[in-house]
């Protein structure tokens, strides 16, 4: 089946309208019209070759929500109507111990939405700027918020998971200080998330005019980083800080935050590496460094009911197709309230 979609032919060219074409429906595959597709940091990083290896053509987008269209014979557990979701990984090995924990995100073999090897054509995955997408029913998830909320649901799929996982890992809850630092999509998530498990939710931003969105979000405090007063104020205090952060920048400034024991996890991806931090930094009050890559399929449902049941969605800005490359333009800048959403419905035209 050719789809329409919107994608890049080379890393510093803008996203253009392309055909794609999705595989038709094998035994255990479902077949989803998308509704809509936020816009990760990740997308840009990607379709601007800022990451090693990009495949071109690229169509970037794994923050997809929309409708079931077909399903395999095989497939029990879902049906055409249903209201789906597909995040950042479509595929995976299914038997090493980290399928088998439902970790498929940390699975060698596992299949991002785009850009990873596939026998469907062109031979490389292609993510959510499309019509249409064909996943097998491990890697879809249920959605089970009000389809008014739909497209506000969309950045659950990665910016929700990536801020979830490591809330949950570190044990954010009541009696526990989070921060989060950069309030962008992936942040104004993490502040969301942080507050509804009961964490004292501090905000860090380099933006003096987040400041008092940051508290509608859910933070208790709201920290701009450039100022020295207002960080020292929070010296030795945080159980754990999720760092947001899409550039390199100076990570002791946050870790002499934490207290002792505490962690600081990277979830920002920058494309050249962050400046070495102090090691007296770590070795003074036993502190951590440590990452987190998005989270497995079964604690992606757990993020989208758990959200469900707290009623929370995304702050978008809804967008066509044809505002995509302003759209990363604007994030570059930090300027997105709080992640951008493509309306899928505007691809319908002719490439
Ligand atoms: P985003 O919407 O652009 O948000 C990033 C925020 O970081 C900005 O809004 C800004 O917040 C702050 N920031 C940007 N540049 C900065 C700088 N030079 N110094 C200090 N702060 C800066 O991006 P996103 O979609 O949330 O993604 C963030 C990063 O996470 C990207 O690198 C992305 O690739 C990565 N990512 C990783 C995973 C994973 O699995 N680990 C998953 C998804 C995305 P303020 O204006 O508040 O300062
Ligand atoms: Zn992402
Ligand atoms: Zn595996």
């Amino acid at each position: 089946m050719q789809v329409h979609a919107y994608g890049a032919h080379s890393g510093d060219t803008p996203l253009v309208p392309m055909a794609i074409t999705r595989r038709a429906p094998g035994p255990h595959d479902v077949q989803i019209d998308i509704a809509y597709c936020g816009i990760c940091h990740s997308d840009l990083h990607q379709v601007r070759a800022e990451w090693a290896g990009t495949q071109f053509p690229c169509v970037p987008g794994h923050e997809i929500v929309g409708r079931v269209s077909a399903v395999g014979v095989h497939v029990a557990g879902f049906q055409p109507g249903d209201l789906v979701g597909v995040g950042c990984l479509v595929d995976s090995c299914r038997h090493c111990a980290e399928c088998g924990e439902g970790l498929e995100n940390y699975c060698d073999g596992m299949v991002g939405t785009y850009n990873f090897p596939t026998p469907d054509a062109p031979g490389w995955t292609q993510g959510g700027y499309s019509q249409a997408i064909v996943v097998h029913e491990r890697y879809v998830l249920r959605i089970r918020h009000p389809e008014a909320a739909l497209a506000a649901v969309a950045p659950l799929l990665c910016a929700g998971i990536t801020t979830y996982s490591p809330l949950r890992h570190w044990q954010a809850g009541p009696g526990k200080k989070v921060g989060v630092v950069g309030i962008g999509g992936l942040g104004h998530m993490g502040i969301k998330l942080a507050h509804a498990m009961g964490a004292h939710v501090v905000a860090f931003t380099t933006s003096d005019a987040k400041r008092a969105a940051a508290l509608e979000l859910g933070a208790d405090e709201v920290v701009v980083s450039r100022n020295a007063d207002e960080m020292a104020a929070h010296a030795k205090s945080f159980d754990l800080i999720v760092n947001t952060v899409a550039a390199p920048h100076d990570l002791d400034a946050f870790l002499v935050l934490l207290k002792r024991d505490g962690t600081m996890t990277l979830v920002g991806a920058p494309a050249s590496p962050h400046p070495s931090p102090n090691v007296f930094n770590l070795l003074m009050q036993r502190r951590s460094i440590a990452g987190s890559m998005i989270g497995g399929i079964p604690e992606t449902q757990e993020m989208l009911d758990f959200c469900a049941a707290h009623g929370i969605v995304a702050d978008i800005e809804l967008i066509p197709a044809g505002e995509i490359n302003s759209a990363y333009e604007r994030m570059l800048k930090g300027d997105v309230n709080y992640r951008f959403v493509i309306d899928n419905a505007t691809l319908s035209v002719p490439a």
